[in-house]
């Protein structure tokens, strides 16, 4: 996407010139702290979610790349997302408990319990991860693993963006840092 802002991985893993404002909102960072973010699970991953929970997670995590930002700013939203987020998994996983419970107590009402508790526990794997610093962030790690792509970053996240560096000695500037490499092969992801 044209609004989306790539940051390369030392910047992004140092902390060095990350604006303290939030790149999803675009006001003040409440407080910046530690954040794994990863890269995107494949589309077609999702699609294992409807036969068990257990094969994606263990697609996504093979799959997946991560960085380790020191210092992301995450302003009050962002915050309070994450936290309506892990309670609406909570939630989800009491449900799929209980109907699992309910299922092996009352006998009867099979194929309706396993739907349930299939759907709830789906259901605390999406939430979840929608909980992580990526999602929370709308930011996720390129898939070289060598850049963090901000999706349809804020207006005043990209302004307090420092300059781009120019090389010594280079006739040129170089491009710059917030385009996108040219190299990816999924520009769709
Ligand atoms: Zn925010």
């Amino acid at each position: 996407m044209i609004n989306d802002l790539y940051l390369p991985g030392g910047m992004v893993t140092t902390g060095d010139g990350v604006p303290g404002v939030c790149a999803r909102h675009g006001e003040p960072a409440l407080r910046r702290q530690t954040a794994d973010f990863q890269s995107r699970p494949p589309e077609w991953s999702y699609a294992l979610l409807l036969i068990a929970v257990l094969p994606f997670v263990v697609v996504t995590y093979l799959l997946r790349k991560s960085m380790m930002a020191t210092g992301w700013p995450f302003c009050a939203r962002c915050r309070a997302r994450a936290r309506w987020l892990r309670l609406v998994a909570l939630g989800l996983l009491v449900a799929g408990i209980g109907i699992g419970y309910a299922g092996i107590r009352y006998p009867g009402h099979g194929s309706l319990s396993t739907w349930g508790c299939i759907l709830s526990f789906a259901g605390f794997v999406v939430a979840l991860m929608h909980a992580g610093p990526s999602r929370i962030a709308r930011a996720e790690v390129t898939q070289d693993g060598l850049a963090l792509r901000l999706r349809n970053a804020a207006p005043a996240f990209r302004a307090a963006l420092p300059p781009a560096p120019l090389a010594v000695g280079s006739p040129a500037p170089p491009p710059s840092w917030a385009a996108g490499p040219a190299r990816e092969s999924h520009p769709g992801w």
